[in-house]
């Protein structure tokens, strides 16, 4: 804990983020684990996350950029760190020198790349992306005949994965079916010059809900974080990893047709006994919420938002949990509240709301099953 006490703080379990990715690792009992913790893992803080995931043996650790890979191994992780979307040129030459795992998609990175490690002396080991569809990145299978020959030509780069992403696992079964054939048949056709280590396509969705024959390591993200984005047998296994916990400021008595909030969008239909807590949209409580109904858990007790979200405060209606005071601690995303509830009622999805969490919050690390 802080030395002044938080108004509003995120309470963390790295052992439950774990437990999860052992639930992962039993689905795909063949397949490596790359634990995604890119975005500070979701809120949850990387360099706790990632010191407790390392005990797991992941094969890397998923991020987005190259500060997050530096921040691993600062942190002292032995783990190599993926980045898992292009590479920027300006950030090619660090990835090159600590032999981080990356993606191409297309000759021009690919030479780049190639042209970096034979400056420094040394291989780059590289996984082919291919685009089945995500859009985002990589090569179009209808190109691989073409630059296949050209890529086992650059001698100071090596193929040591392929990769691809699902842009509909947990929204289009047929196309996403297809897709992993296509990913198949590409692979079997990069294997003709190349002999790569690592084949991989699925995030939480694509791992929980598909079988992909040719892959051995899988990418979860969201699902090490308890929430499964596709109802399935595992989603009653993962474990709750974080909470949103925040303090009551005040309590008052309003009367009847008293306004709430900005824009007096809420006018108290009854006297009402209202919460001031310490919490608002500028460490991620969405102002979408505004008037969405939502509830903060205070004694158990569900206690609706009333009003909008402002920058540091909300105000909820507490007529129902007995007596509240100032200093009471309410959840706001945990056991009662879910992440999932949260997300839908603002408008948005699970990942959005996990790494929108303020830097504001502190993470405190304990375990939520004493
Ligand atoms: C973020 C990301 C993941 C993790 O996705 P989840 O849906 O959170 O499991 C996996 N692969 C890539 C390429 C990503 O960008």
């Amino acid at each position: 804990m802080q030395e002044s006490e938080p108004r509003a703080w995120v309470e963390v379990d790295p052992e439950a983020v774990a437990y999860n990715m052992r639930v992962a690792q039993r689905i795909v009992p063949e397949s490596q684990v790359m634990p995604v913790v890119k975005a500070n893992a979701y809120g949850h803080g990387m360099k706790a996350i990632a010191h407790r995931l390392e005990r797991e043996h992941p094969a890397f650790f998923g991020v987005a950029n190259a500060d997050e890979a530096r921040a691993l191994e600062e942190a002292g992780m032995i783990t190599p760190p993926f980045l898992l979307g292009p590479v920027p040129p300006q950030e090619r030459e660090e990835v090159v020198q600590k032999g981080w795992g990356c993606t191409v998609s297309s000759m021009e990175e690919a030479r780049h790349l190639a042209s970096l490690a034979k400056m420094g002396e040394r291989q780059v080991r590289v996984h082919l992306a291919l685009d089945t569809g995500m859009g985002r990145e990589g090569f179009q299978p209808e190109e691989l005949g073409e630059i296949l020959p050209q890529l086992v030509n650059l001698d100071t780069l090596y193929v040591d994965g392929v990769m691809s992403h699902c842009p509909a696992a947990d929204e289009e079964e047929k196309f996403t079916r297809e897709q992993i054939e296509l990913f198949g048949r590409c692979v079997e056709e990069i294997r003709q010059y190349v002999r790569p280590r690592f084949v991989h396509i699925s995030a939480s969705a694509g791992l929980l809900g598909y079988q992909v024959p040719m892959a051995n390591m899988v990418r979860p993200g969201l699902m090490l974080y308890g929430v499964a984005p596709v109802p399935c047998p595992a989603a009653q296994e993962l474990r709750t990893t974080l909470r949103v916990l925040t303090r009551v400021t005040l309590v008052r008595d309003l009367p009847a047709g008293h306004s709430v909030s900005y824009g007096r969008t809420y006018i108290t239909p009854r006297p009402m006994r209202v919460a001031t807590l310490g919490i608002g949209y500028a460490d991620g409580w969405r102002r979408h919420l505004s008037d969405s109904g939502v509830a903060v858990f205070l004694y158990g007790t569900p206690c609706p938002l009333v009003g909008r979200v402002t920058m540091d405060q909300i105000m909820v209606d507490v007529s129902e949990a007995g007596d509240v005071i100032a200093g009471d601690v309410a959840e706001l995303i945990g056991q009662h509240v879910t992440v999932q509830e949260v997300a839908q009622r603002a408008g948005t999805i699970p990942w959005d709301i996990f790494t929108g969490l303020g830097q504001r919050l502190p993470r405190v690390y304990r375990s939520f099953s004493d």
